[in-house]
C-alpha cells in the first residue's frame, strides 16, 4: 500500500478541516451518531462476525458508541482560548488540533474502541487514520463509511487495511503528529518507542487485571449477582473487567456460592442467537493462550473452584480459580472467561493484594461503611475505583489506566485536549 499517499490526503484534509468551527464539526457528529442507530442490527452482525461476541452485546456496543458522540455532539468547547490575567495587554492560552493522528486499536469492542478515541480527537479538529486489528478490516471499512455517510470530508476518518509492522512508516512520517493505541502491553510498548523515537505524542490504553473487592459489610447479594457479569461480558475479554475477585474471610461463605451460581449461568452458546451470554473467544490462538495460563496457575498452587473446560477451538466453559499470593499468574492479565478468586484476612491485607500487581484500571470495592470505601479510594493504584458497583467506563467521566495500563486519558471532556497542542499568545 502506497502509505505516503494516503497521509498526504489526510493532510490536505486536515488542512480544511482544521478551520471548521467546532459547532459545525459537531453537527455532523449528530449525523454520525444518527448513522450508527440506524445500521445497528448490520453494524453488530459484523462485530460478531469478526470477533464472536454475542450479538445482543454487539447491539449495546453500537448504542453506548452513539450515545458517547451524542454527547460530544452537545458538548461545551472547552477549546476555545483562554484569558489569563498578567502585565500584558494579550495573555492567552489556545488549543489547536495537531494534525494526523493514528489509531491503532484491538479486537474486542471493534467500534467502541476506535470511536471513543476518534470523536474527541476529530471534534478538536484532527484528522484519524485507524490501524485495525487484522480481524476487524470489516468493522474499519464500515466505520469509514459511516463517517461518509454522516456527511464528513474524505480523509477526516481513513481506515488502512494495514498490518502492524507498517506503523514504523506511518510514524517516520511528518506530517502525522500523535498516535492513540488501545491494545497488549507488548503492543503498546513498541509503538511508544516509535513514536518517542520520533518525538510524537502517544497515548495508550492497555491491559488490566482489576480487582471487584467485597468486603463482608457490603450488599455481598448484589455484588455476587453482579460481578459474573463484570467479568464475562464479551466473554471474558474486556481491560477493565473484574479479573481478580478478592473477598473478605468473614463473607465468604455467603458470597462464593452465590456467585459460583450467577458465574454459571454464563454457557457458551451460538453468539448469533439475542438470549446467548457468552460467545466464543475472538482466535483460537488467545484461547491457547488463557489455557496454558490456567495450567500455569494449577501447576502454581492453584485450586480449582470451577473448572475452565474447552469445548471448541475458541470456546470455553467459564472456570474460577483461588489463588494465593505469590502465585506467578496474578502478575498476567488472563483475558477470558476464567476468574480469579482471592481471599483476605482484613482491609489492609485486601489492597495490598489488589494493588500487587504490574496493572491498575478500574477497580471495584464493596462496603456499605464510607471510611472504609475512603481508604480504598486513597489507596488503589487505579486509574478508576468504583464503589458498590462493576466498573465500566462512561462517556461522561475519565477513562485511563495506572502504572503498566497506560497513560492519557480517554472519555469526558478531558479527551478533547489530548491531542491538541497548546499554544501561548503574550504580548502587546
Ligand atoms: P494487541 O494484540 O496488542 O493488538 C492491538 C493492536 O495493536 C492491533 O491493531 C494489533 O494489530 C496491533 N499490534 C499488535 N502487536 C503489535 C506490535 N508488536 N507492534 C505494533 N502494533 C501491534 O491487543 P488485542 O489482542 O487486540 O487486544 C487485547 C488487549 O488490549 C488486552 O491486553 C486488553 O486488556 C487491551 N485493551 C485495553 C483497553 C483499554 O482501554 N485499556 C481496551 C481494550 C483492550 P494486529 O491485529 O495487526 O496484530
Amino acid at each position: 500500500m502506497n502509505l505516503s499517499k494516503h497521509i498526504d490526503s489526510a493532510n490536505n484534509a486536515f488542512k480544511d478541516w482544521r478551520k471548521v468551527p467546532f459547532e459545525d464539526r459537531q453537527k455532523l457528529l449528530i449525523n454520525l451518531a444518527d448513522v450508527l442507530e440506524k445500521n445497528k442490527e448490520k453494524f453488530a452482525k459484523t462485530i460478531t462476525t469478526e470477533m464472536h461476541k454475542p450479538i445482543s452485546q454487539a447491539i449495546a456496543e453500537i448504542e453506548k458508541s452513539a450515545g458517547m458522540i451524542k454527547y460530544y455532539a452537545a458538548a461545551e468547547n472547552i477549546l476555545k482560548p483562554e484569558k489569563i490575567k498578567t502585565e500584558f495587554s494579550v495573555s492567552e492560552v489556545h488549543y489547536e488540533a495537531m494534525g494526523i493522528i493514528l489509531g491503532v486499536m484491538p479486537w474486542n469492542f471493534p467500534f467502541w474502541q476506535v470511536l471513543r478515541f476518534a470523536i474527541p480527537a476529530i471534534l478538536a479538529g484532527n484528522v484519524v487514520i485507524l490501524k485495525h486489528a487484522s480481524i476487524c478490516f470489516g468493522s474499519g471499512d464500515e466505520i469509514e463509511l459511516a463517517f461518509k455517510e454522516a456527511g464528513f470530508p474524505e480523509y477526516v476518518f481513513k481506515n488502512l487495511r494495514i498490518g502492524h509492522n507498517e506503523i514504523k512508516e506511518i510514524l517516520e512520517n511528518p506530517l502525522v503528529r500523535g498516535v492513540s493505541l488501545t491494545g497488549s502491553e507488548k503492543a503498546g510498548g513498541s509503538v511508544a518507542a516509535l513514536a518517542g523515537k520520533n518525538i510524537k505524542k502517544s497515548v495508550l490504553e492497555l491491559g488490566g487485571s482489576d480487582a471487584f473487592i467485597v468486603l463482608e459489610d457490603s450488599d455481598f447479594e448484589k455484588a455476587a449477582k453482579d460481578g459474573p457479569w463484570a467479568k464475562l461480558q464479551n466473554t471474558g475479554q474486556i481491560c477493565n473487567a473484574a479479573k481478580r475477585f478478592i473477598v473478605h474471610k468473614d463473607v465468604e461463605k455467603d458470597f462464593v456460592p452465590r456467585f459460583i451460581e450467577e458465574y454459571n449461568s454464563y454457557q457458551p452458546a451460538d453468539p448469533m442467537k439475542k438470549e446467548t451470554k457468552l460467545g466464543k473467544m475472538a482466535r483460537p490462538d488467545l484461547a491457547d493462550e488463557l489455557e496454558n495460563q490456567y495450567k500455569k496457575a494449577l501447576k502454581n498452587g492453584a485450586e480449582v473452584v470451577l473448572a475452565l473446560e474447552r469445548i471448541s477451538e475458541n470456546e470455553f466453559r467459564p472456570g474460577i480459580i483461588l489463588v494465593k499470593e505469590g502465585n506467578p499468574i496474578l502478575q498476567e492479565e488472563l483475558f477470558g472467561p476464567l476468574a480469579i478468586l482471592m481471599i483476605g484476612k482484613n482491609d489492609e491485607e485486601i489492597l495490598k493484594l489488589a494493588n500487587d500487581i504490574p496493572f491498575g484500571l478500574g477497580n471495584s470495592v464493596w462496603t456499605r461503611d464510607k471510611k472504609r470505601a475512603q481508604f480504598f479510594i486513597e489507596n488503589l493504584e487505579s486509574g478508576t475505583v468504583s464503589i458498590n458497583k462493576a466498573t465500566s467506563s462512561d462517556t461522561r467521566l475519565p477513562f485511563g489506566g495506572a502504572k503498566s495500563s497506560g497513560y492519557g486519558v480517554e472519555l469526558s471532556l478531558h479527551a478533547l485536549k489530548e491531542f491538541t497542542q497548546v499554544k501561548t499568545v503574550v504580548g502587546n
